[in-house]
């Protein structure tokens, strides 16, 4: 097991009706709120008079249209009016792509330059503004870690910036919220938990005992659960395991002990950054692809071991249950509803090499990766999964 640091300094309060502390946690901050959302979906819910409510005693300034992926513009935006407003805390309330914007935000009001900067070099991002989070989407855990993944529509860059002061300081998950979430949403978001726990698994080390324990079991729940979120979509228990999935799966609790590069997340990442797609669904194309490419003498063991302790296959020998488990992975995101074809999702061939290109200079995948890919290798994978 590698040494490692593990800092959480987020502060979450789960469940129904947590919503009563908002005041009293912001108050702690000032008086000035940026609060900032994606397209609409906590106004149709009702969540947005829920907030307003709430915090009437405060100075609300408000952001927008977060789009989905979200954008170096709304970045901008949010900097520009937290400047100008002198902003004390930043309400972000929504999914993934809110909060990323939020953190991106929270640093940028501080940055004298462009927003931009700070993801090419961090050194230049010595500041943030406190972030809180009403979590309405169980997927990303960007609610409880300290990055953010942000477009460059102008370089078709998608980047992330990371940094301790990026934690949020509270999040309120509530799993009532995730009721209204559109069957696309839930399938995506249990495929990103789920991608993010394997994306830790399938990592250089091999002896961290325990963390692998908590990775299967976190991987088994969003399994059971997914499926039953989806068919029942008011039901508590299914949506409380897999918003708290959501959280573990990415507040690198999963990566104690181990280390190394991502695999999958560069391969998506492109394609949503190129043709703007859903993240999740992004990841269930490419991810059996992946297993398929990497599956080889050097790794069927650990896919072995993901097979008898994730899916509970028992018959044959490890090249069996390798193979077995990657079929039951592919078939699990398939019964979710998501795409298995880059052709589904409107992808053809004509960026495969730029992407993988791309993939390869902003990611550790050809260096630092469970299993060492360089471009071809990438643009094999694209191609396997094309239709
Ligand atoms: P999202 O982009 O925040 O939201 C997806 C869609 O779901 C939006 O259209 C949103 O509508 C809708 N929605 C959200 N909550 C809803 C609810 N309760 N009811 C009805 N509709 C709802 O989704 P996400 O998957 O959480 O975030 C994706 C982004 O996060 C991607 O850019 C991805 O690359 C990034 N990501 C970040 C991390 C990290 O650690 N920071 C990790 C993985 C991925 P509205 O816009 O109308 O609200
Ligand atoms: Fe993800």
């Amino acid at each position: 097991m590698n040494n490692f640091n593990f800092c959480v300094p987020t502060d979450i309060r789960f469940g129904k009706g947590q919503i009563a502390c908002l005041p009293e946690e912001l108050k702690k901050y000032g008086k000035r709120i940026l609060m900032v959302y994606g397209g609409g979906s906590i106004k149709r819910t009702g969540l947005y008079d829920t907030i307003l409510d709430l915090l009437k005693e405060f100075e609300i300034y408000e952001l927008s249209g977060i789009e989905p992926n979200p954008k170096l513009d709304s970045v901008r935006k949010g900097a520009a009016i937290c400047k100008e407003k002198n902003i004390d805390v930043i309400l972000a309330v929504g999914g993934g792509s809110s909060i990323d914007a939020s953190k991106h935000i929270a640093c940028a009001a501080y940055y004298e330059g462009d927003a931009w900067d700070l993801m090419l070099d961090r050194s230049k991002m010595t500041k943030a503004l406190p972030i809180a989070v009403v979590l309405t989407m169980a997927a990303t855990g960007s609610e409880m870690n300290p990055g953010a993944v942000i477009t460059n529509e102008e370089t078709n860059e998608k980047i992330e910036i990371a940094g301790p002061i990026l934690y949020p300081t509270i999040s309120i998950c509530d799993p009532t919220y995730l009721y209204t979430l559109p069957a696309k949403q839930t399938a995506a978001g249990t495929a990103d938990i789920l991608s993010h726990a394997m994306e830790q698994y399938f990592q250089p080390t091999d002896d961290a005992y325990l963390t692998d324990r908590i990775s299967e079991s976190l991987m088994k729940t969003v399994i059971h659960y997914g499926p039953i979120a989806l068919k029942e979509p008011e039901n508590y228990e299914a949506r409380a395991n897999l918003m708290w999935a959501s959280s573990l799966g990415l507040n690198h609790i999963l990566t104690v002990g181990k280390g190394g590069a991502w695999s999958c997340h560069p391969i998506e990442h492109e394609l949503s950054a190129y043709y703007d797609i859903t993240h999740g669904e992004g990841l269930a194309i490419v991810t059996p692809a992946w297993m398929k490419a990497v599956l080889c003498d050097a790794t069927v063991e650990r896919f072995a071991m993901f097979g008898r302790n994730v899916w509970d296959l028992t018959e044959g020998d490890a090249r069996e249950i390798a193979e077995k488990a990657i079929e039951k992975t592919a078939e699990f995101f398939k019964s979710l509803g998501l795409p298995s074809t880059l052709k589904e999702v409107g992808i053809n061939a004509e960026k495969f090499e730029e992407m993988a290109e791309e993939a390869v200079r902003t990611s550790g995948i050809s260096t630092r990766s469970y299993y060492h890919l360089n471009k071809e290798d990438i643009v094999k994978i694209y191609e396997s999964c094309a239709e």
